[in-house]
């Protein structure tokens, strides 16, 4: 199964090879635990702002900035944008909502995957669409003498943001690294459609609630349940890479 992805990969990316030199982590969802206390947030500002939602559009919409998400819900329930300052005030809303939920326990399994990352030599890059202050600090804290402030790319360094594949490209760029040079481990859809859109390969972790299938329609090359199991093959890719 792995070598099938690789061989698909590098057909359609028209590349000879992958030489792993970096591996780019999201981070909610698949280095925090974090998830559920974002898509409550959402979920209770929305009803709030009588915004429509369902529980699952926050998981689907995961990856987007703040503010494109506050859009995609004015659009659907207005039909019109939110303005900068609606933007402005209803994601701080989310935030400080957010923040008192999060608990900041770390992903189970997502240590083991770092640890073996480190083992193999591989930079660390993290590709963020979130805003979060302190961000290196929680980073450091949970996951001490893993990553860098210069490895970093949060919603301060992009236009864009998920699925666009801009958030990848500049992780690619302060990685130093090509995109046949890069791994990618994401656990939303509209991340690895951003990570895919960068032309790297990228391997999908479904920790919450969507069907597999929605994380495979948006290109993931392997798909994995959780960080154990990645964590569990880490060897076996590394070593398929090595061999095609
Ligand atoms: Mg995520």
């Amino acid at each position: 199964m792995i070598r099938t992805a690789i061989e698909h990969y590098l057909q359609k990316q028209q590349q000879e090879r992958i030489s792993p030199k970096a591996v780019l982590f999201d981070m909610d969802g698949v280095l925090f635990d974090s998830m559920v206390f974002h898509a409550r947030a959402w979920q209770e500002i929305a009803e709030k702002h009588h915004l429509r939602s369902v529980p699952e559009d926050f998981f689907l919409f995961e990856g987007m900035t703040g503010g494109n998400t506050i859009n995609e819900l004015f659009l659907r329930t207005r039909q019109r944008e939110a303005t900068a300052e609606e933007k402005e005030s209803i994601y701080n809303e989310k935030a400080a909502l957010f923040n008192q939920y999060n608990d900041g326990e770390p992903m189970p399994g997502a240590l083991e995957v770092l640890e073996k990352v480190k083992a193999f030599e591989l930079k660390r890059v993290l590709v963020t669409g979130s805003g979060q202050r302190s961000l290196l600090e929680k980073l450091e804290h949970t996951y001490p003498g893993f990553f860098e402030k210069e490895r970093m790319v949060t919603s301060y360094d992009v236009r864009f943001g998920k699925p666009h594949p801009e958030p990848y490209l500049i992780g690619l760029e302060k990685g130093g690294v090509q995109p046949h040079e890069a791994i990618v481990v994401e656990n939303a859809p509209m991340g690895v459609q951003s990570a895919v859109a960068a032309h790297i390969f990228t391997i999908a972790v479904n920790t919450g609630p969507l069907a597999d299938q929605v994380l495979l329609d948006a290109g993931a090359n392997l798909l994995y349940p959780d960080m154990n199991a990645l964590a569990k093959d880490w060897e076996a890719i590394m070593t398929a890479f090595s061999e095609i």
